[in-house]
């Protein structure tokens, strides 16, 4: 999988990998194990998922613009688009360390 070959620290490599298991703990997910008062985005109010907070909310289409405006990608913007996109693009590793460090953000 190209997350273990991503040349990142292996905790965001662990964090990758979670993601796109959606195993990451937002709020959605985190409400399967316990009681979560508030379910909604920090940023929207929408309902947070990890296809939300880290591709669909507006915070998140807005960095994700400024990324891939320069070299015209028309990815579909989710965990799996995004996971195409780097098996696409095997050679462009500062691309995958850019966008997992912009996901680590998130
Ligand atoms: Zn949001």
């Amino acid at each position: 999988m190209m997350i273990w070959k991503a040349n990142v620290p292996q905790r965001i490599q662990i964090f990758l990998w979670l993601l796109v298991r959606n195993k990451l703990l937002t709020r959605d997910n985190l409400l399967k194990r316990q009681h979560v008062a508030d379910t909604t985005c920090l940023f929207c109010n929408e309902a947070e998922s990890v296809n939300h907070l880290l591709f669909y909310c507006v915070v998140a289409r807005e960095l994700w613009r400024e990324i891939f405006s320069p070299i015209g990608s028309n990815i579909e913007l989710n965990s799996h688009g995004l996971l195409d996109w780097w098996a696409r693009n095997d050679n462009k590793t500062a691309d995958i360390m850019l966008h997992a460090t912009a996901l680590w953000t998130l």
